[in-house]
């Protein structure tokens, strides 16, 4: 039953006429978010500018017992702002003030539309750095990168969107405003009440602004590309350089076939011949890159690399990033169904892993283009499938059980940084057991009595 003229224009009234979309054409733009597969109409969509306004529609909800389902950029690989059945979807890009930057604390406070590029720019403009940088850092939000905790390039070293989080204004479901954290940099007072909120995946509250932690930029960077013949002495290579206490900024993969479409997309000039390609940068000060860059040109020498290629500006460093960057867009172009998953395993595992895919791939007949966080053990087996044939859709998720299923074995996990959403609902009891699923559960309960809040995401 789609959204009474009643609730619509108390909608209205709350949002302004202009920030409430109802007519078919708008809201099948809303119907899915970057999540293959996933497809649902909204009641309709609102765009919020004030936490007041968010205040207001919670408690709406409550009263009317209206699904919301919060909307950053809608690049969510795990189906997380995929609308419910005639929900309210409520937009925060419209809320996209960067309201201070604190260069005594090194701090910025930022409204949940933000997008993640602004943040990293407005950092450099001050001298600073935000060193989270998820392939989508060019339109997803910080609302949505704080709701999925993303992680991004520069993992490894610098770690994931919870490491920059030092406080939150949220909205309760039943429309209560707290603010979650602080400036100080050391704080143990009660239970840490921000961390639940990163990666609740909007079921737990809606973020209305965000306090994050800058740090100083690193003077330099180099980077550089070192192509195998075999996955496995890629591998090695990533293991090895850990083992020497070099902790890369980057340390990215691909494997053959996502070579041969990011060449065929972006014509970077990407070596043809080889098995897997390696894109490692170190950055910091200038004298401690030169030596790591060289023990990581060494490394993957003695590790049986075909070819080591050095950038040698920002120019060619860029283009070379991109071969990484544009994995997915370049993927997402060979077939009409692009599924990017996202299995992480300890780092030890990861040869093991990226041989269990392509061994997954040969069985189901399916083609799989594999990259990702290779120093974190994070991977992206990506399959190149098409959702209308019926039998071959059916083959991927006999696939997909049996890559979760072996992740889960090798001590690893079922998403490493895209969520649980609807995409990976059906393995997180297998994952987090009885006793975690009932926390979980007896949690979002609490705060969330009516289940107005992203309903059908990560658990029913
Ligand atoms: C090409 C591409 C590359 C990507 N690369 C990466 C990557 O490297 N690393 C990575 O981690 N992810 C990556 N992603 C996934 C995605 O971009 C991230 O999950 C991102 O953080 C989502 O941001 P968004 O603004 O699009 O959020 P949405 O997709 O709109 O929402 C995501 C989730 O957050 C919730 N949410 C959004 N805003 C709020 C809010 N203000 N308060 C409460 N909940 C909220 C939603 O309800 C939903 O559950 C990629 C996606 C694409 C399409």
């Amino acid at each position: 039953m789609a959204l009474s003229e009643q609730l619509l224009s108390e909608l209205r009234a709350v949002v302004g006429a202009a920030n409430v979309l109802t007519s078919r054409e708008d809201l099948i733009s809303y119907s899915f978010d970057g999540t293959a597969a996933l497809q649902q109409m909204p009641g309709a969509v609102i765009f919020v500018t004030t936490t007041a306004q968010v205040a207001e529609i919670l408690k709406w909800a409550n009263r009317t017992r209206t699904a919301i389902v919060t909307r950053g950029s809608g690049t969510g690989l795990s189906g997380g702002s995929l609308p419910s059945t005639d929900c309210v979807v409520m937009c925060t890009v419209k809320m996209d003030k960067i309201l201070e930057t604190d260069r005594a604390n090194l701090t910025m406070l930022v409204e949940p539309g933000v997008t993640t590029i602004q943040i990293a720019e407005e950092a450099a403009r001050a001298g600073l750095f935000y060193p989270p940088d998820p392939g989508s850092m060019k339109i997803s939000t910080i609302g949505g990168n704080v709701a999925e905790n993303s992680g991004g390039l520069r993992g490894l070293k610098y770690g994931v969107t919870r490491n920059y989080v030092m406080g939150m204004e949220v909205v309760l479901p039943n429309g209560d405003v707290t603010f979650l954290g602080n400036k100080c940099v050391k704080d143990v007072a009660g239970y840490s009440m921000r961390d639940l909120f990163i990666g609740s995946e909007g079921t737990l509250g809606v973020i209305t602004k965000v306090l994050l932690k800058l740090i100083p930029k690193p003077a330099t960077k180099k980077t550089m590309v070192a192509t195998y013949s075999q996955m496995d002495a890629a591998a090695e290579t990533v293991s090895a350089i850990i083992a020497a206490q070099i902790i890369p900024c980057t340390l990215e993969f691909l494997d053959r076939t996502t070579i041969h479409c990011v060449e065929d997309y972006a014509k970077i000039g990407l070596p043809l011949d080889c098995e897997a390609l390696l894109l490692m940068e170190t950055d910091g000060h200038p004298a401690v890159v030169a030596e790591e860059a060289a023990a990581m040109e060494r490394i993957a020498r003695e590790h049986g690399c075909l070819e080591v290629r050095v950038a040698k500006d920002d120019d060619e460093a860029n283009k070379l990033a991109s071969a990484r960057r544009s994995a997915f867009s370049a993927l997402a172009r060979v077939a009409p169904t692009t599924i990017l998953e996202d299995a992480t395993v300890p780092r030890s595992e990861l040869a093991h892993m990226i041989r269990f895919v392509e061994m997954i791939a040969k069985k189901h007949r399916l083609k799989i283009g594999t990259f990702g966080h290779m120093g974190d053990g994070n991977l992206h087996p990506t399959f190149l499938t098409d959702e209308r044939n019926k039998e071959e859709m059916h083959r991927v998720e006999e696939a997909f059980v049996e890559i979760f299923d072996e992740a889960i074995r090798l001590g690893g996990t079922i998403t490493g940084e895209h969520g649980i959403g609807v995409a990976k609902k059906s393995f997180l009891p297998k994952f987090a057991g009885d006793v975690q699923m009932r926390l979980m559960r007896d949690l979002r309960r609490t705060l969330d009595p009516n289940g107005i809040l992203n309903p059908g995401k990560m658990f029913d």
